[in-house]
């Protein structure tokens, strides 16, 4: 919502930057450890964390035989540069990370850093999809998105993350176990 005289937390051109949410994947080595690591190098380049959700642990899907669980989480920051810049970031920390350039889609990987939303930009480029095209089918994307902003709307499909996330659960699919709660004090709304 604008508010005369602030920029709005949507408006590219507000100084504190664009509100931006990031989701977290990765089932390879110290998985809380590559979180964490990836936490602290998002802050030191510039995104602003001001939420994190817990971490959870989820069955892989889709991966090779005997693959190990999933560690995932959605982290809200605040962003002033282009969402193509902040998608540049995601890949270079995923590479930090040890994650190879050409590695294949579904997959083992010590880390996935997706651009989910970035304010209420609608983007479709070769390079950049966002709202991101998978993000509102998959429980382990909905469950930590909903845990820090259940009232964020996605643009395009109008519904809210905890809309979707009722949505999701009639499938019956099993759901993302928490593990690890870091920051408790910023991870409600
Ligand atoms: P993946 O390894 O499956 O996450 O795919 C990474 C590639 O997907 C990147 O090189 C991007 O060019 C492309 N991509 C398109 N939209 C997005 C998005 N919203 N977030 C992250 N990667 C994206």
């Amino acid at each position: 919502m604008l508010t005369a005289g602030k920029p709005s937390e949507f408006d590219a051109d507000a100084p504190e930057g664009v509100s931006a949410f990031l989701a977290l994947g990765g089932n390879l080595g110290d998985r809380e450890a590559v979180f964490r690591d990836a936490l602290r190098r998002l802050r030191e380049n510039g995104f602003a964390v001001d939420a994190v959700s817990s971490f959870y642990e989820t069955a892989p899907v889709g991966c090779e035989p005997g693959a190990p669980a999933f560690y995932n989480a959605v982290v809200r920051g605040k962003w002033a540069g282009s969402p193509e810049a902040l998608l540049k970031l995601c890949l270079k920390l995923e590479a930090e990370a040890g994650r190879p350039p050409d590695h294949p889609h579904w997959h083992s990987r010590t880390l996935d850093l997706d651009l989910i939303l970035f304010g209420d930009r609608v983007i479709c480029t070769e390079t950049l999809t966002v709202p991101h095209p998978h993000a509102h089918e998959r429980l382990f994307v909905m469950v930590p998105l909903a845990e820090i902003a259940p009232e964020i709307v996605f643009p395009v499909l109008y519904k809210s993350a905890s809309a979707i996330l009722r949505s999701l659960e009639c499938r019956g699919e099993e759901m993302p176990r928490p593990v690890v709660k870091l920051f408790p004090e910023t991870s409600a709304e």
